[in-house]
């Protein structure tokens, strides 16, 4: 069920008790959740997708929310193969392609969308790769379940025409149980029913989570936003209309931010344990 739209700029405009609650809540909460994206919200958007890979700072934030006893879910359009080799060595949840397949910790890729349900694949395939061929310096991702066309090294003026006409063509060709997403200077190619607000209520649900916080940048977030179960504590990183609850400017105050309430439940604890 879609909660209704929140009073979004009455929300964010008390963004510091915001953080103070949200801090507070994480540190009382017996099996908290993060759920974040990747790409422009823990890890600076790079110029190429083999770019972005985490730094130390990245991987150490990661680790001192795992030794907070706090579950960390990743939850990104980045295909399973990549997280796995970037992330796969930390003991938390890779999701992969929106929710096209999910990996528990310590566990492998199971898939969540049924592969022979794809026989859109080649025709797709077939008008991105021609795209691609028409505009210098597109890329075209080929996943398991979706295509990324990425057109961020795609002169300005060229890119937004080029992927409106793409976009056009791929929906008069494509069936009913294709859809297109609009990101970041990316359009993604994807099956119906696949999104991130649905893998945000799986693992909410399959981790019994008190306390869940999830944050993005992009579009594709706002489907984790919309479908949040109930009191999950929503952020959205950068400029634009959203349905998230509190809002911070950069991936770098993300980080901070997220510092800041680990260590403030990690202090919690510790006193919990020796006062
Ligand atoms: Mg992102």
């Amino acid at each position: 069920m879609v909660p209704p739209v929140r009073n979004v700029t009455l929300e964010i405009a008390g963004a510091a008790s915001w953080k103070n609650a949200s801090a507070e809540a994480l540190a009382r909460a017996k099996r908290p959740l993060l759920v974040l994206d990747y790409d422009g919200t823990l890890a600076e958007i790079a110029p190429t997708p083999e770019q972005a890979k985490p730094t130390r700072e990245v991987i150490a934030l990661l680790e001192s929310a795992i030794a907070a006893g706090i579950t960390v879910a990743i939850v990104s359009g980045r295909d399973a193969p990549t997280l796995q080799k970037w992330l796969g060595h930390l003991p938390i949840h890779l999701v992969s392609e929106h929710g096209g397949a999910h990996r528990k910790p310590g566990g492998v890729f199971v898939d969540r969308v049924k592969t022979e349900s794809l026989t859109w694949f080649p025709a797709a395939r077939a008008i991105l790769t021609e795209a691609v061929a028409k505009a210098a310096g597109a890329m075209l991702e080929t996943k398991r379940f979706s295509f990324s066309f990425h057109y961020r090294n795609v002169a300005a003026e060229v890119g937004e025409k080029v992927v409106s006409g793409l976009a056009l063509r791929l929906r008069e060709q494509l069936p009913e149980t294709v859809e297109l997403h609009h990101g970041k200077k990316v359009l993604e190619v994807r099956p119906t029913g696949v999104h991130k607000g649905v893998a945000l209520v799986d693992l909410a649900a399959h981790t019994r989570a008190d306390f869940v916080l999830a944050a993005g940048d992009d579009r594709t977030d706002e489907d984790m936003f919309a479908h949040a179960p109930r009191g999950t504590w929503t952020l959205k990183i950068g400029a634009g209309e959203t349905n998230a609850r509190a809002r911070l400017d950069s991936v770098t105050e993300l980080r901070g931010f997220l510092l800041e309430i680990i260590s403030a439940r990690r202090v919690m604890r510790e006193k919990k344990l020796h006062g």
